[in-house]
């Protein structure tokens, strides 16, 4: 399955892509831990990505189409993936579907994680990532690691991401609202939205995403 995840900042992206990957057996594709990758090994990339990242804005089309390409094209990507947090505006996805185009395979579904504003303002103030991988996602409160401070899956240290801070986030969600939202009707003239509310324990969300995804797959047949 080819799949794209939408949905504001702090919608609960990440948390339901690491689970729904591993039970589709496809890669979880996120362009902001790929960039966060980049950040901690002081890459180029890195240094140009981090400066739009702690503004809260997006990181230039041409270095985030070419970086998302790269990894769509690595060999675990070929019969599927899951795409967290890209594409991010239209100039995007019709990068993407060029690129599918040119591949002749097609998007199954995108899937848009619906949450109220002041749901993802609490999620994203406790949120805590893990040093060593980003995509280790917990909260101080909703997900607690056992050990405070410590990562569950690898042992790295939690920490707050520098753009999770009040301000960002403001800025980021006017982002999402202007530039992302957009994507949505994009995608549904292609018949591809799923729409799922992301309110709720994260397991129930996640059994709910996989019957949307089936039910949608089942109409298709
Ligand atoms: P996104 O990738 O969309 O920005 P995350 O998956 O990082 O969002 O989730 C944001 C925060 O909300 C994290 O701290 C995560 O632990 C928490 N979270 C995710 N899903 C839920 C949920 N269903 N209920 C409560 N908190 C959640
Ligand atoms: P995320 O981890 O998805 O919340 O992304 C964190 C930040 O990385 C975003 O606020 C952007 O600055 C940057 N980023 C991630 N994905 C993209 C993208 N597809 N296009 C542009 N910037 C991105």
């Amino acid at each position: 399955m080819r799949i794209v995840l939408v949905g504001p900042p702090g919608a609960g992206k990440g948390t339901q892509a690491v689970r729904l990957a591993e039970t589709l057996h496809i890669p979880h594709i996120s362009t902001g831990d790929l960039f966060r990758a980049n950040i901690s090994q002081q890459t180029e990339l890195g240094k140009l990505a981090k400066s739009y990242m702690d503004a809260g804005n997006l990181v230039p089309d041409e270095v985030t189409i070419a970086m998302a390409k790269d990894r769509m094209e690595q060999p675990d990507a070929e019969n599927g993936f899951l795409l967290d947090g890209f594409p991010r505006n239209v100039s995007q996805a019709e990068a993407l579907d060029e690129l599918l185009e040119t591949e002749g395979i097609k998007l199954d579904a995108v899937l848009d994680l619906e949450v109220p504003e002041d749901e993802v303002v609490k999620r994203i103030a406790g949120r805590r990532i893990c040093r060593k991988d980003s995509s280790h996602v917990f909260h101080v409160t909703y997900s607690p690691p056992k050990k405070e401070g410590v990562c569950d899956v690898c042992g790295g240290e939690l920490y707050q991401r520098d753009d999770d801070s009040e301000d960002t986030v403001r800025k980021r969600l006017e982002v999402y609202h202007t530039q992302t939202e957009p994507i949505i009707d994009y995608y549904k003239a292609q018949g591809l939205v799923v729409t799922i509310s992301s309110l709720g324990p994260v397991d129930e969300i996640t059994r709910r995403a996989l019957e949307a995804l089936k039910r949608d797959e089942d109409t298709e047949k």
